[in-house]
């Protein structure tokens, strides 16, 4: 399927609710999709590929990245620096395709309130708070100290849901991407 071009649509929404699952799906489904490949400072975690999920650089790269203005949006996520590089959008946006940016709450409000791109913004969220933190139980990544941060991270990012354009509670992963689907193939 073929999505239409121009477009940022910006997939946010609380760690573990279900963006990287439905943006994989999304990314298969739409051709002229391409992803937004954020830089990181974080580690590289088993089964990721450089330059795939992330472009995985020390905090002197990121500063500098900073210095010179090549991202569109940066955040600190739980103790790590995540920005979006600018040049690939623009690349993306000219080629007349569209770009998917799986980002947290604030760098999506950020880029809604600033950019000069037209926007899609999308925020995922679980029926409930006890099935964010079964789902993020079952990563079998993260520390239970982790665990907590985040769920009460997520208390503060589902306040700002209602500043998306659209919504969807991800419970049955299907329906969730078929709702996304939906949202993308109505732009
Ligand atoms: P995020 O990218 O928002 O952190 P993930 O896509 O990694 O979230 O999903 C978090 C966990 O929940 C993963 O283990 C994923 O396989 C699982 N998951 C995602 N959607 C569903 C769903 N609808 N039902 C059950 N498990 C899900
Ligand atoms: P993870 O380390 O689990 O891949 O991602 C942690 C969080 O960082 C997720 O919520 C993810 O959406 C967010 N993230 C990834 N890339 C970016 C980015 O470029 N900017 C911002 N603001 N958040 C990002």
């Amino acid at each position: 399927m073929i999505v239409k071009g121009g477009f940022l649509i910006i997939v946010a929404g609380p760690s573990g609710s279900g963006k990287s699952s439905i943006t994989k799906l999304l990314l298969e489904y739409f051709k002229n999709l391409d992803f937004s490949i954020s830089c990181t400072t974080r580690k590289m975690r088993q089964g990721e590929i450089e330059g795939e999920h992330y472009k995985f650089i020390t905090q002197d790269e990121f500063n500098l990245m900073i210095e010179e203005n090549k991202f569109l949006e940066y955040e600190n996520v739980h103790n790590e620096l995540y920005g979006t590089p600018i040049e690939p959008i623009s690349d993306s946006v000219k080629f007349g395709h569209s770009i998917l940016l799986d980002i947290d709450v604030k760098g999506a409000y950020s880029i809604m309130n600033t950019n000069h791109f037209d926007c899609c913004s999308i925020f995922i969220k679980t029926p409930s708070i006890e099935v964010l933190h079964e789902r993020l139980v079952a990563r079998n990544d993260l520390t239970d100290d982790q665990i907590e941060k985040r769920v009460a991270e997520a208390k503060n990012e589902l306040k700002k849901s209602t500043y998306f354009d659209h919504l969807i509670i991800n419970d049955d992963l299907s329906e969730a991407f078929n709702e996304a689907k939906r949202i993308i193939s109505g732009l």
